[in-house]
């Protein structure tokens, strides 16, 4: 039996009656698209984050790049970021014009080195993009704190974050605008490509909406460019309502996944995944360490079992980011880590016997490296 590092027909078995109807309901409710389910799923994840304003978008690269576009982030301007992050965080702020600047990740949990982000900035930095890797939030303070002072944006990439809580309060809400994708591996993933962007400010969310619809302020009235077509569509708009009122759920679920690893694999070698002070950690993927990282994913294939890497090139030493100019050697720990991290099987419905599996098969293979 091959195990596959996510797998969501589990879970479509448990809930197919009800995203089945959820398709129905959007079928026979006469508007197909920025309809009533469009607009109840933005006004329920706006209340379950604790922001005052959610546009639905057609999936998180746009959910980024329109969210930049509204805080007026474009050609000429820098963004801070990390480059272990997902290609499509740097995709993003490429498709604005606006050119990434990398800072290194801190060797305990891999998210951004807030220490490193003052020494970044030029006249050029207009937005600082801190990415909520793996599941928990990167340390917020330092970076409200200096944007502030140096009159900055602040966007927070919340892709892998649905959920995770930093001093109390949930990803999307520590920025001046968030980002989220509702791909179906995401903690909340819809059948299909969805993403969102949320806000406290009412223009900041007004122009997202209209970056979203052709430009348009009203019906076949664009006011401006940039502009596009980035809906959310309908069908996945009801599928994420209903699959909303089980976030907390999936993310326990998650949790007891992630616990019964650190039993079963805490005494081996391998480093296990740690809690920044402050935050709670949704386990979008669950990453361990080794430094004989290759020699253990080449011999679990042994095991049939398949693992992933998240992410094996730091987006910086990609061909498709040798514009940004910053070469192998610049990133000293995200260039380290990418040779040594590897993602086990993680998601809600991840049955014990398989988990079981994974943990016996690499006891074995750890005990004889
Ligand atoms: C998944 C992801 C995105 C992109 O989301 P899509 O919906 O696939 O476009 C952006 N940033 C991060 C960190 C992601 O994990």
């Amino acid at each position: 039996m091959t195990t596959r590092v996510w797998d969501y027909l589990p879970e479509y078995e448990k809930e197919r009656a009800e995203i089945l109807d959820a398709v129905e309901t959007v079928f026979r409710s006469g508007q197909l698209v920025l309809g009533a389910s469009v607009r109840g799923f933005e006004e329920e994840f706006a209340a379950y984050l604790g922001t005052a304003h959610c546009a639905g978008v057609d999936n998180g690269t746009n959910a980024v790049k329109l969210g930049l576009q509204a805080l007026g982030v474009g050609q000429g301007d820098e963004v801070i970021t990390v480059s272990n992050t997902a290609a499509p965080t740097v995709v993003a702020i490429d498709s604005t014009g606006a050119r990434a600047v990398f800072v290194d990740v801190r060797e305990d949990d891999f998210l951004m080195d807030t220490s490193q982000v003052e020494a970044a900035i030029t006249p050029a930095t207009t937005c600082l993009l801190p990415v909520h890797l793996y599941g928990q939030c990167v340390d917020m303070a330092p970076l409200r704190a200096l944007a502030d002072r140096r009159g900055l944006a602040v966007l927070e990439d919340c892709a892998q974050a649905h959920g995770a809580e930093h001093h109390g309060a949930k990803a999307g809400t520590l920025g001046d605008v968030a980002a989220f994708s509702f791909y179906p591996t995401k903690v909340l993933g819809a059948y299909g490509d969805g993403g969102a962007v949320v806000t406290d400010d009412a223009e900041t969310d007004a122009a997202l909406r209209r970056l979203r619809y052709y430009g348009m302020a009203e019906r076949y009235y664009t006011v401006g460019t940039p502009a596009h077509n980035s809906r959310l569509d309908e069908v996945h708009a009801e599928i994420l309502r209903r699959k909303l009122t089980r976030l907390d759920t999936y993310i326990a679920d998650r949790r007891r996944v992630a616990r019964r690893y650190a039993e079963g694999l805490g005494d081996t070698g391998l480093r296990l995944p740690t809690t920044a002070p402050g935050n709670t950690h949704v386990h979008y993927v669950y990453v361990v360490r080794h430094p004989r990282r290759d020699d253990i994913v080449e011999r679990l294939k042994a095991y049939d079992i398949h693992l992933n890497i998240s992410y094996p090139w730091p987006v910086h030493t990609m061909t498709g980011f040798a514009h940004l100019g910053r070469g192998r050697g610049s990133l000293p720990v995200t260039e380290r880590l990418a040779g040594e991290i590897f993602s086990l099987p993680m998601y809600p419905s991840l049955p014990f016997d398989v988990q079981d599996r994974v943990i016996d098969a690499l006891r074995e293979v750890l005990s004889t490296l």
